[in-house]
């Protein structure tokens, strides 16, 4: 193990790190993240930080020299995509994000999808997490666009955006059908987000222009589910990449669509059911557009135990039974903690538990239909369509970045084993080796 601590060491030269050996890892239970089965005593070598190969252990020699670990009895996933988090807020002062940061990588996530917060902070830390300069996940960010009410109306936009006028931060813009639409993207885009998050308060008619012209402009969009007075099919129809949590889903098949967007956790879960017409209707678009469906399952489950009365009654059957529906027609659903990645209680988040994307998937199997291989593949290989990055990561495949997880533990017969973690790759470079 010796030769591994070192390369450890050694990381924290990105340039050396890269000319390095490269690195076989033999006799490894595989799975890939594609969505098919596990595949026994497989070789995955490493170059720089990439994937050069994957084959059957034997069946190819191994580069002359190649750094060896022999990872039989362990088992490789591609590294972990929450693809819904909030990390700026989660820490009182800078010093707190690196620790953060680096738990949710040694708890095997390797990129972030960090869905509205302060760009100011995201930019700086996205520039030294995926330049490898300190040990974090990747992280790519939205900046966010609501229609103009909504920035007098709530604390977490006026903080995320403290120091400038409300609505008037390219990460925090107000957008109504006055504004000079593409003037506005271009703005988020020079925060360094790639996607738009459209929150609230937008018409439909607003939103697809909005959504258009991110797309010519080569952002993504991401929207929540209760843009209302846009209703989730009118995000769908616009083109929306991805929408954010299926309890809001209900709110396709209300008449009419509510004008404040605070009332979005209080469906009427009692009366509309997970398979009615409206809501089947809207399903269907979603496979067809290949719309992502963003549940973060585990967010309501903590509120509604917590705090009851923030949620309708009924949120999580409702959640659940909606999210199997969607699962059964054939939509892309990814895995999203909805938080800054870990638990958390009053003194901020809980460094030494595992990430909450692990529940995330373990909740997508225990109450949504998905078997622990469709799990996994949620959290990996359509994560990484939902942050944009579905041909560069995701899946264990050739000329993909070296970002996986080694687990002590078979995941495909148990979704909790994705928490038995031996180490972490990412770009090429082992994480948590001291930790075994
Ligand atoms: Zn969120």
């Amino acid at each position: 193990m010796k030769h591994l601590v070192l390369c450890v060491l050694l990381g924290s030269f990105g340039a050396a790190a890269n000319a390095a050996a490269p690195l076989a890892l033999t006799h490894a239970t595989v799975i890939d993240g594609s969505g098919a089965a596990a595949m026994a005593d497989r070789t995955v070598v490493i170059r720089g930080e990439r994937i050069e190969s994957v084959f059957a252990s034997g069946s190819r020699p191994l580069p002359q020299d190649a750094r060896v670990e022999d990872l039989r009895g362990r088992y490789l996933i591609p590294g972990l995509i929450d693809a819904h988090v909030h990390l700026t807020g989660a820490e009182s002062g800078m010093a707190g994000y690196r620790p953060l940061l680096q738990a949710l990588l040694r708890g095997g996530v390797t990129s972030v999808r960090d869905m509205a917060g302060d760009d100011r902070l995201l930019g700086y830390l996205a520039l030294r997490a995926n330049t490898d300069a300190f040990a974090s996940p990747d992280i790519v960010y939205a900046a966010l666009m609501s229609g103009p009410s909504f920035f007098a109306e709530d604390p977490r936009a006026q903080a995320a955006s403290v120091g400038m006028p409300l609505g008037l931060a390219p990460w925090m813009q107000a957008i109504s059908g006055t504004t000079d639409i593409a003037l506005a993207v271009a703005a988020a885009r020079g925060t360094g987000a790639t996607g738009v998050k459209l929150y609230a308060n937008l018409p439909a008619a607003l939103l697809r222009q909005v959504a258009a012209e991110a797309h010519r402009q080569g952002l993504r969009v991401w929207t929540h589910a209760t843009v209302f007075p846009a209703r989730p099919s009118d995000a769908v129809a616009a083109g929306a990449d991805t929408i954010s949590h299926s309890p809001y889903l209900v709110w396709e098949a209300a008449s009419p669509v509510p004008a404040d967007y605070r009332v979005r956790a209080h469906g009427d879960f009692r009366h509309v059911a997970p398979d009615a017409a409206p809501i089947i209707a809207l399903l269907k678009a979603m496979k067809a557009r290949g719309t992502i469906l963003d549940a973060t399952l585990v967010v309501f489950r903590r509120e509604a135990q917590h705090h009851p009365n923030q949620v309708g009654a009924g949120i999580m059957p409702w959640g659940y039974a909606v999210t199997r529906l969607a699962h059964r027609e054939g939509v892309l659903i990814d895995a999203g903690s909805d938080s800054a990645g870990l638990p958390s209680d009053a003194t901020g988040p809980e460094l030494r538990a595992l990430p909450l994307v692990h529940e995330e998937m373990a909740l997508l199997v225990k109450h949504c239909g998905f078997s622990p291989i469709a799990a996994i593949e949620a959290a990996t290989r359509i994560g990484a369509m939902a942050i944009g990055h579905g041909g560069d990561r995701g899946t264990i495949t050739a000329g993909k970045l070296a970002d996986l997880v080694v687990l002590t533990a078979d995941p495909s017969r148990n979704i909790g084993n994705t928490r038995r973690i031996a180490f972490v790759i990412k770009h090429g470079r082992i994480y948590g080796v001291r930790d075994r």
